[in-house]
């Protein structure tokens, strides 16, 4: 039987199957992911098919093929830097929430989103919380920077989950979507979640006294199934998403508008950094490139990883 990962401990994974009911499965097998090394196998958004064990309480199932997936997207794991974790699969788009005060959340950790998103072939925007907080000025520094963004490709939204605004918008772009959303600890992620969906609270209920707790040293996403069509995967605690491996060379691609103008640079691998005709560095003065995005290419092609 098919079905939908929805949880994963590490050990124990949620599968809502085609029968409707919500398996506590196990992996029998190998499971690997082609072209780079992975500490988990499956990960929530994954298509599987499942062998059922108890087709009642506690509903336990085996996990015996992974389906072919569309996309993923990844963080590197902490201590080995080339293994992957696979944060989720098969996603339509990726959410980063962002706060300029409370906690504040650095262009650069935008521009790192935004990037991996375009290496695993992801649409991504941003979603600003807090509105209810800013001052006329913040929302002019704010307009500033959904300008950049919007112009290169990424929607922007402004609400505030804690006051209900804009909460529609939010509810239309989920709508019938799988969606990640991400963002820094404390930017108002579960209180836009319960927003969009009171009962989410609930969500863990059923599978949190899996035999592995208090085991929780890894953080798993988890996938919610919300009321009106659509999935959302809450990437709770999870820093940062990553690329493994990104090229130098391979970098400009990541930012849309770097990838419009680099056919124009006059050397073949410009580097977009100090080469004689490049169309990035031009456009740069002329103020066809945010300073801060090109920032983030430089920050990025030298390896510096903030975690700002
Ligand atoms: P998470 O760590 O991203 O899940 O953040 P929480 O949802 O737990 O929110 C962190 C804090 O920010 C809580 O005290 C929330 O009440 C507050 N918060 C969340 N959204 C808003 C908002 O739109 N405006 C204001 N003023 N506070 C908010
Ligand atoms: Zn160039």
């Amino acid at each position: 039987m098919r079905g939908l990962v929805t949880k994963s401990t590490g050990s124990w994974y949620g599968v809502l199957a085609d029968d409707g009911n919500v398996y506590q499965c196990r992996i029998k097998g190998k499971f690997r992911t082609k072209d780079i090394k992975t500490t988990n196998p499956i990960a929530v958004g994954d298509w599987v098919d499942i062998m059922v064990e108890m087709e009642a309480e506690p509903y336990t199932a085996i996990i015996v093929h992974l389906h072919e997936r569309q996309n993923y997207i990844i963080r590197k794991s902490i201590n080995l830097s080339k293994q992957a974790q696979i944060i989720a699969a098969n996603l339509d788009q990726a959410f980063l929430v962002v706060t300029l005060a409370s906690p504040f959340t650095s262009l650069g950790f935008i521009d790192r989103f935004l990037v991996t998103a375009e290496a695993y072939d992801v649409p991504a925007g941003l979603i600003f919380n807090k509105l209810d907080l800013f001052s006329e000025e913040g929302l002019n520094i704010l307009h500033e920077y959904t300008a950049i963004y919007q112009t290169n490709g990424y929607p922007c939204y402004e609400v505030s989950a804690l006051k209900g605004m804009n909460i529609d918008a939010i509810n239309d772009l989920l709508r019938n979507k799988t969606t990640l959303i991400s963002g820094h600890s404390g930017v108002g992620k579960s209180t836009l979640i319960n927003a969009i969906h009171p009962a989410a609270e609930m969500r863990t209920a059923d599978i949190s006294d899996w035999s592995d707790k208090g085991r929780h040293t890894t953080t798993f996403a988890e996938m919610i199934i919300l009321p009106h069509g659509g999935r959302l995967i809450d990437t709770p605690g999870i820093r940062e998403l990553g690329v493994i491996d990104i090229e130098q060379r391979e970098l400009g691609h990541f930012f849309p508008e770097m990838r419009a103008l680099m056919n124009n640079c006059r050397f073949n691998d410009c580097r977009h950094i100090n080469e004689p005709g490049c169309a990035v560095l031009a456009a740069l003065g002329e103020g066809g490139i945010a300073p801060s995005r090109y920032e983030s290419y430089l920050s990025i092609y030298h390896g510096n990883d903030t975690r700002a």
